[in-house]
Parts: structure tokens; sequence; C-alpha cells
């Protein structure tokens, strides 16, 4: 019999009730993240995306930041989608002057970085671990990883257009992060993965 692990979504604002869904659709049990005091409740924790700055402001004055950070340092597996993204990198670019992150993925990240030619779109990205047709990327106002760490593990590029190359899933360790959205899909592969890699650390 698989385990079911408890995985908590950060619910400071953003799209939570989605994530929560293709958790429970993936085999795992979801609780809300609003005090420090539960992240010692999960084996694994989901930063959905929304408005880093606005995520990464309210974690601060909710007392999260440095728990946060602590946890993913000591190796509890996260996954950042979008906004998560920008809050795992280690480094950002076209953030916000007093902008904080989580950090954790040794990868420098650009905000809004598609908006420049187009704000949203959907693409097929071929990602690595995941079997089958590529995954249905939704990008809205999207980051893009510019540059990675010797550590990290690329796991899907934009296939075609004018970003074709570009970063936007990858691996450092126990974090994942991805530029799109898998929660506005009905497609639970990537929280498979996730749900797989808590399983596995726990
Ligand atoms: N542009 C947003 C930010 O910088 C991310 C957008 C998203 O999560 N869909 O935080």
């Amino acid at each position: 019999m698989t385990s079911t692990p408890v995985i908590g979504v950060l619910a400071i604002q953003g799209a939570v009730r989605e994530h929560v869904q293709l958790l429970e659709a993936a085999g795992a049990a979801a609780i809300h993240i609003r005090h420090a005091s539960d992240i010692a409740r999960v084996s694994g924790i989901i930063l959905p995306g929304g408005e880093s700055t606005t995520i990464s402001k309210l974690a601060v004055i909710d007392g999260l930041m440095e728990p946060l950070r602590q946890a993913a340092k000591s190796g509890l597996p996260m996954y950042g989608s979008c906004a998560g993204m920008i809050l795992l990198a280690d480094r950002i670019l076209d953030g916000r002057p007093d902008q904080e992150t989580i950090g954790g993925i040794d990868m420098t990240v650009r905000r809004n970085a598609f908006g420049r030619q187009v704000d949203s779109f959907e693409g097929g990205i071929d990602l690595a671990g995941i079997e089958g047709d590529p995954f249905p990327g939704i990008f809205i106002r999207a980051p893009w990883v510019e540059e990675i760490g010797p550590g990290v593990q690329v796991l899907g590029r934009v296939s075609s257009g004018d970003a074709e190359g570009r970063i936007v899933a990858v691996r450092d360790r126990s974090l994942i992060a991805t530029s799109f959205h898998p929660e506005l899909t009905g497609d639970t592969r990537v929280h498979q993965y996730f749900v797989e890699m808590v399983r596995q650390a726990a």
C-alpha cells in the first residue's frame, strides 16, 4: 500500500484551492499553511502562483519567511509554481528592491519574463521524469530561469517560439519549481511527481 503524505499549501494568496484539489487527486492529504506552527505538520509544501511581491511581504509579516527558509534548508520537499518559483529562487531579476525570497534553489529567475512579448500563453513542455505527452504549460505573467548553478537539474524548457530554449522547470535536491501552473489543468502528473518526491523523502 502506498502512503498518504500530508502536504501543505502556503495559503497567503494565489491559486491555493486548485493545488489542494490536484494534491488530493495525486494521492496526498492537503492542509493550508497559514502559521509557522503548520509547517511541523507536513512532509512537503507547495508555494502557489499569485503575486510574489505580495506573498513575500505577507510571509514576512506573518512570521512565515524565516521558518520557510529553515524548512527548505533542512530538506523539506517544496514545489513552487510561477510566483512560487520566484519564492524558491536564490536570486531574482526585475523584482521589487525590497522583495525577499525563501531561496534554496541555486538559480536566477526573471520576473514577468515572457511579459515583454506576451502576457499569457499555453504550450506543451517535455518534462524530465514525467512520462507521456508534453505537459500542458499554462503561463501567466510567468518568470523564467535565466541562470542555474551546477547542482540544478533542468526538468523542462520552452520548445518553440520567441522564448524557445528558456528553462521553465527545475529541480535542486528536494526543491522543484515550474514557471507554469499545472494546478490550472486537470493534469495531475506534476503533482504526482511531487507527491512521490515527498514519499521518498519521508
Ligand atoms: N508575475 C507574478 C509575480 O511576479 C507571478 C505570476 C503568477 O504567479 N501567475 O509574482
